[in-house]
């Protein structure tokens, strides 16, 4: 029932030989969307061969892979039969159907990260457990199962209290804040109910938000990209700064974080760690991403070997490249949805137009078949010799947004 996307007659295996590409790995990517359709760009440079598992026939990822399964990433069957013709598994969603790769793992199928990774990292609040038994700094958490429960939590957290549902949370989207005890019954129901799976967070009161992308190769060597700032709009993830304006202090004891953080789970790949930085000048972990992410994407343009290409080359066992810029600044912007249908494309058409004209800026669009509000449809990143240099860019960019520069 996989009805794939080519015309191949004969779907391609991991034994149909050499492929004479700098890894001869097959590399299969549960999920196909504007990640994997950036991996399969990096890919295409080493003819490294990716396979992409994705329900979606047009998904952005599909026209780029080498072969694209079209079924579910949380279908144990399509799953197995999609592990198959993989030399090697990895993701591009950490909502996958997990325990079926503990029983492929089980059967000698390689994972990358491994699949006690991706269990950790699906459920927010294992998560959570996972790096406080680790001793990463966190906001204050706990488990709520009734309205009772949410009141005990305010009690103890104070209001704003952030309520999240435990799994398939993605853009904000799983996040809800009650700003005193009276929201808590609206804010659970926003979430779908207390049978969703809910905890809380005591809010972090910080003063940026911070990320690290950090790589670990198959021999256990670990690289961190430089911290960034990551600036949110409704939850989603808008304005990426590379390198993040803050001290160097801030800098170190933050990759410090993410590299425990990282060291704390299994196996090879990229990993995104999402951190807060408070007016106290803590550090606390957001969350961690078991995969290449948003805050990473200016690493094409900015960094000498790409997020993208360092997934890669650490799931195919090859040596991990430099991590370290190129360019002395980058700033990302996504371009998000402004509207439904035709009149958001016709927008978004407006805002690339005007990138296209600045020198040394980058678009990226990721050919998703519908234009949603608010849904991650491309990026641009400027780079440049300062930070100061390319956010006048980015202003300048969106002079005639109507979304305002913060
Ligand atoms: P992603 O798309 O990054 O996976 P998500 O849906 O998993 O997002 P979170 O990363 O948990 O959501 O939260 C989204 C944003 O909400 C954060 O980047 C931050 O701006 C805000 N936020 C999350 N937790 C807290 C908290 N405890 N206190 C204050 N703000 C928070
Ligand atoms: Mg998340
Ligand atoms: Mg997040």
């Amino acid at each position: 029932r996989s009805s794939a996307r080519d015309t191949r007659e004969t779907s391609p295996r991991k034994d149909d030989g050499p492929t004479h590409g700098v890894s001869e790995m097959i590399v299969g990517v549960l999920g196909g969307g504007q990640l994997g359709r950036m991996l399969c760009q990096a890919a295409s440079k080493m003819a490294i061969k990716i396979m992409v598992l994705d329900p979606l026939e047009n998904c952005p990822a599909s026209a780029l892979a080498y072969y694209h399964m079209v079924g579910s990433f949380d279908d144990s069957s399509m799953v197995q039969e999609f592990a198959k013709r993989c030399g090697v598994l990895t993701v591009e969603i950490e909502h996958v159907d997990v325990a079926t790769l503990e029983m492929l793992e089980q059967q000698g199928v390689d994972c990358q990260p491994k699949a006690s990774t991706i269990r950790i990292i699906q459920d927010k609040y294992l998560q959570k457990v996972h790096f406080s038994q680790h001793a990463i700094p966190l906001p204050e958490f706990m488990q709520i199962d009734d309205l009772e429960g949410a009141k005990r939590a305010g009690d103890l957290f104070g209001y704003p209290l952030m309520i999240k549902s435990k799994r398939l949370a993605y853009d904000g989207r799983g996040n809800a804040v009650a700003n005193s005890e009276e929201e808590l019954p609206s804010a659970v129901t926003a979430l779908g109910g207390f049978d969703r799976g809910l905890y809380v967070e005591k809010w972090a009161p910080f003063v940026k938000e911070l990320a690290v992308i950090v790589a670990r190769g198959r021999d256990d060597s670990i690289l961190c990209y430089p911290v960034v700032e990551t600036i949110h709009r409704e939850n989603i993830c808008h304005i990426v700064k590379a390198p993040a304006n803050v001290t160097w202090d801030i800098r170190n004891r933050a990759t410090d974080v993410a590299y425990k953080a990282v060291s704390s789970l299994e196996g090879a790949g990229v990993f995104a760690v999402e951190l807060f930085l408070t007016g106290d000048g803590q550090i606390l972990l957001n969350e961690v991403a078991p995969r290449p992410h948003n805050s990473g994407h200016h690493t094409i343009e900015s960094c000498y070997t790409s997020q993208y290409e360092q997934h890669l080359r650490a799931v195919a066992g090859l040596p991990l490249g430099d991590p370290s810029m190129k360019s002395p600044a980058a700033i990302m912007y996504n371009i998000l949805g402004e509207d439904e249908g035709e009149s958001g494309f016709v927008l978004a058409h407006q805002l690339i137009k005007r990138a296209l004209s600045i020198p040394r800026a980058t678009v990226h669009w990721y050919d998703k078949p519908e234009m949603r509000k608010q849904r991650k449809m491309g990026h641009v990143t400027i780079v440049g010799s300062s930070l100061g240099e390319v956010e006048e860019q980015l202003k300048a960019m969106l002079k005639e947004e109507c979304s305002s520069y913060p």
